[in-house]
């Protein structure tokens, strides 16, 4: 016999502690045994209360299940609970989490509701003020994160490195006999100032349990080599992304590659993409693709999957791929509501094929597939529905009849 018991595949669990950023009675975990989060950003002005909430919904409907938002000046400061009452006046409930930089110990001090209607605090170790002002502005966030019960990220960014820290780092290294490379050194800067400033913020009375880490680069490997250093010093949830990801495709497979990476090793509690949009784009396709990594570690799952054929020479129009793509657009579409009516629609699986080479075997995989024929075959499409033929459909109105046989399935 050739048959082997060959090793499953599947991500490895890191074991973390667990925070709660929570808004009202809605409690995302993060971290622990909880599912790894997909989160996002906003790119509106906060001061616009209205626009940041609009957008806030648009990216919590595509399944984001928490947004971060600026909070840059007095004015964005002043507009936060004017963003939650509107969310919770369209029954939104997304946590919301305030990105601060520079003047986060004053904005929050300042703006009480403000601190109270964000759900969490993301601190810039970086840029929370230099030398003996560092602590003391550190000590006010997380004295307000206490005060109302918030988690923090403390969110290392290489692009805001505290530069005395890394000075420090460099002339260490200078005094060795065999220096390390100046992009390890920068690595171990990252690392050390996110535990050092959360071990801070447990000095000054702040629970492990509400602290994250990040530590962002733009390197697909820099990414690797600092998240896997990082998950081995500490057991904080951690919030990973590749920062300044870039653009379209690029941006695309550099973060999915990265994160894909690290999250089989079991790195990573919550994720964001940080896709700089295109012209035209919806802000919400950096939710979509997290998701889709998500999903296709199989981490979790979102959306119905659509299974199609590339397409090859075998096709005879463009009826497939039309097909494929209204199919996965109108299951995107209805998720939303169909999530709330319809549990477990998320787990069902559709194929849309190109011919009978590949198309019947895949569509009986499927809960429900469909064949198109292919050049030189009779113009029939079988569909199979729980892996048994179940109707062929024939003429040209086959992709509106078979998004009729997917609803109704789902409908069922
Ligand atoms: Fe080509 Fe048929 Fe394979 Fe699709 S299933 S890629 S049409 S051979």
């Amino acid at each position: 016999t050739h048959l082997q018991g060959i090793a499953m595949s599947q991500p490895k669990a890191r074991q973390t502690l667990q925070a709660r950023v929570a808004w009202g009675d809605h409690v995302v975990t993060v971290g622990g045994d909880a599912p790894v989060r997909v989160q996002s950003m906003t790119n509106t002005d906060t001061v616009d209360a209205i626009g940041t909430a609009i957008q806030i919904k648009e990216l919590a409907l595509a399944g984001s299940e928490l947004v971060r938002i600026t909070v840059n000046t007095p004015e964005a400061a002043a507009a936060v609970p004017h963003v939650r009452e509107q969310l919770d006046r369209m029954g939104i409930n997304v946590p919301l989490i305030g990105d601060f930089h520079y003047n986060g110990h004053r904005l929050l001090t300042e703006f009480p509701d403000c601190a109270q209607a964000l759900s969490k605090y993301r601190i810039n170790p970086g840029n929370v003020g230099k030398g003996d002002k560092h602590d003391k502005q550190f000590g006010q966030m997380i004295e307000a994160a206490m005060r109302y019960n918030k988690a923090v990220r403390i969110g290392v960014n290489w692009g805001s490195l505290d530069q005395e820290l890394l000075a420090k780092l460099m002339d260490e290294n200078a005094l060795r006999a065999k220096p390390f490379e100046a992009k390890q050194v920068m690595y171990e800067a990252l690392i050390t100032s996110a535990i050092d400033s959360a071990k801070l913020a447990q000095s000054m009375g702040m629970s492990a349990n509400q602290i994250l880490l990040s530590c962002k680069v733009s390197g697909v490997q820099d990414l690797i080599a600092v998240y896997r250093e990082l998950a081995q010093r500490c057991n904080y949830p951690l919030h990973l992304g590749l920062t300044e990801a870039g653009m379209g495709t690029k941006g695309t497979v550099a973060s999915a590659t990265a994160l894909s990476i690290l999250l089989q090793e079991g790195i990573g509690d919550t994720i964001r993409v940080s896709l700089t949009p295109q012209p035209g784009e919806a802000r919400t396709q950096e939710v979509v693709i997290a998701s889709e990594i998500l999903q296709a570690l199989g981490l979790r799952t979102f959306v119905p999957s659509v299974t199609a054929c590339p397409g090859c020479g075998r096709t005879t129009s463009t009826t497939f791929q039309e097909m494929a793509k209204s199919i996965d657009d109108f299951l995107r579409a209805q998720m939303p509501v169909w999530r709330t009516q319809y549990p477990g629609v998320e787990n069902l699986k559709v194929a849309v094929m190109g011919c009978i080479v590949n198309g019947p075997g895949e569509s009986k995989h499927a809960d429900i597939g469909i064949s198109l024929p292919g050049s030189g075959e009779a113009p029939a499409a079988p569909v199979f529905i729980d892996g048994e033929k179940a109707m062929t459909l024939r003429g040209d109105n086959i992709a509106q009849e078979f998004h009729q046989i997917v609803e109704t399935y789902i409908e069922k």
